[in-house]
Parts: structure tokens; sequence; C-alpha cells
């Protein structure tokens, strides 16, 4: 039966149904973004309280979406970690209780293969082996997916993940939190050649990724210049362009690197409009296919969590009624699915 998916691992509570036959039945999501904005980012203990508040209207909402009753639920998951504890037990909590007491499975779903799963809620989704591209708030992280749940890291961040690189940046230049999304929406104004940063790491051989030295050059530059609207722009669309242009060169050298001929980009950073063309470009001219969820699943939703816990119920996996969560943990220790 429908499998509810819950997303409690930070500023965003989500809530889905997914059904392995007849795909996502809803979904609905609440962000906290606002609310911290505030304090120009996440506080954890705020986040939590937030999720306690908004989690069980949403449920209801969603299950009055998708024309269902929990009584026509076949299990429930929800995210288990990465991510903050608090938050994290919230929905681990909510979630045990509401499948012991209708007597369903459960399972705890690792939050990155909810990234790395979302472009499989799309049509004509990506069949393994595939190369994924992970680039979220936390994490830039290169897998080689051979099948679900057969995960090998083939390369990682030494220091900021691909969106804290945009975040920060664009808190240095003034822009208000959640900077990510802003400094995208700036660098659309940017001047192509106005300033140019380096892209890291890419003149030696590897897949590991290194942003926090870019964040110094771009923070040089802006204290140099004349910090006018239009510099600030251009100053965006060179970052922009430094990130994208890495991440690409290290998609390309992961592909000829494990012979797979389809690439996924999942993550915050997917939603990233440069990103996505560049990549698809390159992808058409080198002939490997390239597979994004929808812009709203690629930052936290409740969608990738439900697709990703029914996979792992259908096959037989669920775990004892105890409730236990994981703020850390490997993505390439998850058992395979099949
Ligand atoms: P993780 O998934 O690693 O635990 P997270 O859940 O906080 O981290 P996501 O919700 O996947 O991260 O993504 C949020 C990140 O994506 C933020 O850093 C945000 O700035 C970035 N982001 C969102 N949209 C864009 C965009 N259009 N361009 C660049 N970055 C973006
Ligand atoms: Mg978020
Ligand atoms: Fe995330």
């Amino acid at each position: 039966g429908p499998v509810l998916g819950v997303e409690t691992s930070c500023d965003e509570t989500g809530v889905a149904v997914y059904d392995l036959d007849r795909g996502l039945l809803a979904h609905t999501l609440y962000s906290q973004i606002r609310m911290h904005a505030d304090y120009g980012g996440v506080v954890p203990e705020l986040a939590s309280r937030d999720h306690v508040r908004k989690l069980l209207p949403l449920v209801r909402e969603t299950l009055a979406r998708a024309g269902l009753g929990v009584g026509d639920l076949g299990g429930v998951a929800y995210t288990a970690g990465p991510g903050l504890v608090g938050a994290l037990l919230v929905g681990a909590t909510a979630a045990r209780a509401l499948a012991w007491s209708l007597g369903l499975p459960a399972i705890g779903v690792h939050h990155m293969e909810g990234h790395l799963l979302a472009p499989l809620l799309e049509p004509d989704p990506p069949e393994p082996p595939f190369v994924a591209l992970l680039v979220s708030g936390g994490h830039s992280m290169l897998i080689e997916v051979a099948g679900i749940g057969r995960y090998t890291l083939l390369g990682d961040t030494l220091d900021d993940a691909a969106g804290e690189a945009f975040d920060k940046t664009a808190k240095l230049m003034g822009l208000p939190y959640p900077g990510g999304p802003a400094l995208a929406r700036l660098a659309e104004q940017g001047r192509a050649g106005a300033f140019r940063f380096s892209r890291p790491m890419t003149d030696r051989p590897g897949l590991d990724f290194s942003f926090s030295g870019l964040k110094t050059q771009v923070l040089l530059a802006w204290q140099a210049s004349d910090r006018s609207e239009q510099t600030k722009a251009d100053v965006a669309r060179a970052f922009e362009e430094a990130i994208v242009e890495t991440l690409a060169i290290k998609c390309r050298r992961a592909l000829v690197q494990s012979g797979a001929r389809r690439l996924v980009i999942a993550g915050g950073v997917g939603a990233n409009r440069r990103l996505r063309a560049e990549l698809a470009d390159a992808g058409a001219r080198e002939g490997f296919s390239v597979h994004f969820p929808r812009f709203e699943f690629c930052t936290d939703n409740g969608a990738m969590i439900a697709l990703a816990g029914a996979l792992r119920l259908a096959a037989g996996q669920h775990e004892t009624p105890a409730i236990a969560v994981r703020p850390r943990w490997d993505l390439a220790s998850l058992p395979p699915v099949a």
C-alpha cells in the first residue's frame, strides 16, 4: 500500500504519500526559512519546536489531498539522519508512533539517499548504474550508484559544501539569508568576464572538492571593488560560474572513471539554473543523459523520503519500534535493496 513519508531533518517540514504502482499521490511542505531569517541561519531549538507545531496538521492535509485515511497506508518512512538531532527526533517519534498505532512497518530513511533518489519521482527515471552529484547545504558528494542502496563515494568536499559556499558568499556581500537562491538570482544580472575566480582542485586528478578558498577570493575582490550594485551582480556571476564549472568538470571525470552514461543531480544546489543548463549541454555534447528532480524536489521535501522508504519497505526492510535517529550517518553503510 501507499507509504507516508516524513522529512524533518533541518528547517523544512515535508510530508508525502508515495505508492510504488501509482506514484506520488500527494505532498505538502512547510518551510521555516522566514522564522530563521531573523537570526541569519537555522536555530536548532526553534526548528524542533516548529516541526512539533506543523507536522501533524501537514500529515492530515497530505492524506486528505491524497484522498486517503490512515487505514489505507501500507507503511511509514521518516528521515532518521543525517541532520539536527532535535528536528530528526520530532519526525521519527511521530512516524514511529503512527506506525505502531496502526500496526504498520516503519523505516528510517537516510536523508541523502532521499535526495539521491528524488529524480526517480520524475518521468523517464534513470536506471542504475549512474553517477550522482549530491550538492546541498551540508554535502557535496559524487556517488557511484550501482543499484538502490549500492553506493560508493567517489568524491567529497574537504571543507564547505556547495550550498554552504553559496550561502556564506552571499552573506559576505550582504545578501539576506538564505543566500544561495538570492545570489543565483543576482548572478543573472552579472556581466560575463567582469571577474574571474579559480576552479578549485580541477588542476590535479581526483574527485574531491574544496570551496572555502573561493569564498576568500570573493571577499578580497568584493572589498577591493567599488561595491556598486552592478559589481555585486558581476561578482555573483563569476562566483556562480566558478562553482558550476568546477562541479561540471568533476562530474565528467566521475562519468569517465565509472564508465556510467547517466548523471543524476540532486540536493538544493541542483535547483541552480546555470548548473542545470551547463550539465544538460555537456550531456548533449558528450553523449550522457542528465536527470534532475523538479525544482521543488531539489531542496528538502517529504516526497523523496516517501519514495526511498517505499523502495526499502517493498524489499522487506524495516526496523524494530525503537525510536532512533543518526545525526551522523555514512551513506555507503546502507544495506542494498536488491
Ligand atoms: P543536507 O541535505 O546536506 O542536509 P540541506 O538539507 O540544508 O543540507 P538542501 O535543502 O538540500 O540542503 O539545500 C539547501 C541549499 O541549497 C542551501 O545551501 C541553498 O543556498 C542552496 N540552494 C537552493 N537553491 C539554490 C540555487 N538556485 N542556487 C544555488 N544554491 C541553491
Ligand atoms: Mg532547508
Ligand atoms: Fe537536504
